[in-house]
């Protein structure tokens, strides 16, 4: 098993994790619940402090302690998907990814492994609450939600990126090989064989958020526009919704007209506006059905991800 965590200048919080994860994966070694070359993968995402001088010295001490620095920051899906690469490359048979900060319960890992050793291919980690989130984080995370599963987008509810999964799952997910990463997203499509452990997220141990409100915008809108095109199907509705108005219009206008009360020129622009309105709407859909084509033929994602084949 390897562990995977992305790290941004995550100098404060390192020293404890390490001591934590190690103690951790040296206690599932010696109770045979891991094989005994299991080890912790750091993904330093161009980290401007102390980092990798952190991972590299730990790296000394105890061997399983690995680490791999990205040459610049690319964000932490991209860090995820980097670790999780190097991970089945060296061997792994399992792989989980947890947060730096260990903002999420580590202890909950023996049970994944365990769901894992009964033959699931995905354990995904799942919070039972929000206590320490601001209600901010909160509110925003579970709109973000709600849009989602609106836009038909399958996603594990309260479920981050702490997960495990099989060397087959990662392997798969290596084909997906689109630039705009949404791995909660992708994921679930690539294996319905999965489990959930559950577990109550704490607060940071040390150092601050590395999320702020711009990143956080940025991977849910990336979550919007990778899965689905949606927003511009709606384009064709509305259109519609616009020139079912013209038409109503249209007895208003007739009605105001034939009574005479109207200035020059009034029913010919009124009824113009929402029709062309409706029309240019529609025909921005439709252009719009086909760029989405295109953007999903340009991803060139695998059509379906094969388990297992008796063909020789
Ligand atoms: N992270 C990363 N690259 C980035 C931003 C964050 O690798 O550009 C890592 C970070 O070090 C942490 C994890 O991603 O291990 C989650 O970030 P954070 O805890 O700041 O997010 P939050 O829990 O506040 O959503
Ligand atoms: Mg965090």
């Amino acid at each position: 098993m390897i562990i995977v965590l992305p790290c941004f200048n995550e100098e404060e919080v390192l020293p404890i994790t390490i001591a934590r994860m190690s103690d951790l994966l040296e206690r599932m070694i010696a109770g045979n619940k891991v094989s005994d070359d299991s080890r912790l993968l750091f993904v330093d995402d161009g980290s401007k402090d102390k980092t990798w001088e952190i991972i590299e010295s730990a790296h000394n001490n105890k061997p399983f302690v690995c680490g791999q620095k990205l040459a610049r920051n690319v964000g932490h899906q991209n860090a995820l998907m980097a670790g999780m690469e190097n991970a089945v490359n060296a061997g792994a048979d399992m792989v989980v990814t947890i947060d730096a900060d260990l903002q999420d319960d580590i202890n909950v890992i023996p049970e994944m492994v365990t769901q894992y050793t009964e033959g699931f291919d995905i354990v995904y980690g799942v919070r039972r609450e929000r206590k320490t989130d601001t209600w901010f984080k909160k509110t925003t995370a579970q709109t973000f939600y709600r849009i989602m599963k609106l836009m038909g987008v399958g996603l594990v509810y309260n479920h981050a990126d702490f997960r495990l999964m099989s060397s087959f799952v990662v392997k798969e997910l290596l084909l997906y090989r689109e630039r705009n990463l949404f791995l909660r997203g992708i994921v679930p499509c690539i294996s319905d064989n999965s489990a959930f452990v559950y577990y109550n997220r704490i607060e940071r141990q040390a150092g601050e958020s590395k999320y702020p409100l711009r990143k956080m915008i940025h991977l849910a809108s990336d979550g919007v526009t990778s899965f689905t095109i949606k927003p511009i199907k709606a384009l064709i509705g509305l259109g519609a919704v616009f020139i079912i108005i013209s038409l109503c219009i249209l007895v208003y206008v007739l009605y105001n007209y034939f009574r005479g009360h109207v200035v020059g020129g009034w029913s010919s622009l009124m009824l113009s506006m929402w029709f062309i309105g409706g029309c240019i709407m529609v025909g921005l859909g439709i252009v719009g059905e086909y760029i989405g084509k295109i953007y999903m033929e340009v991803k060139d994602r695998p059509r379906y991800n094969v388990e297992k084949t008796l063909l020789k």
